[in-house]
């Protein structure tokens, strides 16, 4: 669908912000000449992932300042990765780049990623050369969840690349038309594949406030990652059950001929409690990830909306955005 009135901007910067009063009016104040330098036809679509400071007061003053600076308040916090969702839904550029607003995506990559787009590329890559900015300890999981989702899943995941990247609109349609209530953003980003491309940086320290994410939401999200990228933890159980069938086979075997040979022999405790004990673990682990898939499923069943917007700030709001394809479903 395309907007009621007006052109399209060429660039829009999709930034979600979570308790960022802090950071917001330093990062319009540094993005604003780089983009004007390329295009003046820009927009920053912010989305208020549901802040519990001032974050709103502040997007208010920003897109009463500037015409090209709109909000989208949404109705609670409901995470990164859906807050981005909602952005995208929002974006109408011809080429849409998805930001932290904390500076640590450095807005000096946006003119090289605008020139690899028009020399033909649909998706640009902002990839970290080093991550010398994150502790050793978000460095060494990153590496890990890297190699493992390498290894499980069918759509390769490039390591090292965040939300940070250029796209154009057609991507960005492709995006609106993935369906699912779980989002691993990374994931979708990389299975819509087109024309890629990538540009390296340096990923500097947040410009103020602090990280959003702690060490159980890093771990969440890497277990949606490999969960919506891979059945390989829900088939692994076949093989597991199939080997430990085999064992008991033998064993089975072997009782029966020792008993055999040298008759009746009732002790046993310690053996026969391990392997107890050791079977029900790894029967409750076969439970629990088929749990994981279950969860997903029924989250996904359910069909509610992905978010819910509670009011749109700035001018360029009343121009009608593209209607979000999840949200319209066959016989609606
Ligand atoms: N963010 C969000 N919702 C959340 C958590 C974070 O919109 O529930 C935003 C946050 O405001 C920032 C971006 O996601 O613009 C990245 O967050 P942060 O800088 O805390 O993550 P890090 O860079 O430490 O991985
Ligand atoms: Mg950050």
């Amino acid at each position: 669908m395309t907007p009621a009135t007006g052109d399209p901007p060429l660039l829009s910067i999709v930034v979600p912000c979570y308790n960022e009063e802090a950071t917001i009016d330093i990062f319009v104040a540094t993005i604003t000449p780089l983009l004007d330098a390329i295009d003046p036809a820009w927009e920053i679509v912010f989305i208020n992932d549901g802040s519990r400071d001032d974050t709103l007061k502040v997007l208010r003053a920003a897109a009463a300042a500037e015409p090209r600076v709109r909000a989208i308040d949404l109705s609670r916090n409901y995470g990164k990765e859906v807050a981005l969702s909602a952005g995208l839904d929002h974006a109408w550029g011809r080429a849409v780049i998805p930001m932290d607003v904390d500076l640590q995506d450095p807005p000096e990559l946006i003119a090289p990623m605008v020139r690899e787009w028009r020399a033909g590329f649909d998706v640009v890559l902002a990839q970290r050369a080093d991550r010398s900015s994150d502790t050793a300890l978000k460095r060494g999981t990153a590496k890990l969840f890297y190699r493992l989702i390498g290894r499980l899943s069918d759509t390769p995941i490039p390591a090292d690349v965040g939300d940070y990247r250029l796209m154009d609109a057609k991507v960005v349609a492709a995006l609106r038309a993935y369906p699912e209530r779980m989002r691993f953003m990374k994931g979708i980003f990389a299975h819509v594949g087109f024309r890629t491309t990538s540009v390296d940086f340096v990923r500097p320290l947040r410009s103020a406030g602090e990280t959003k994410f702690n060490g159980r939401k890093m771990f969440n999200l890497a277990l949606e990652g490999i969960v919506s990228f891979s059945t390989a933890p829900l088939k692994i159980w076949t093989y597991v059950g199939l080997a430990a069938a085999l064992g008991a086979v033998v064993f089975l075997l072997y009782v029966i001929i020792r008993t055999l040979i040298t008759g009746i022999d009732v002790p046993g405790y310690a053996s026969l409690i391990s392997v107890i004990l050791l079977f029900n673990g790894l029967i409750l682990t076969g439970l629990g990830v088929q749990g994981e898939y279950i969860a997903r499923i029924f989250a996904e069943v359910k069909g509610r909306p992905l978010y819910l917007i509670r009011e749109r700030i700035g001018t360029g709001a009343s121009v009608s955005p593209p209607a979000p394809a999840r949200l319209s479903r066959p016989g609606d």
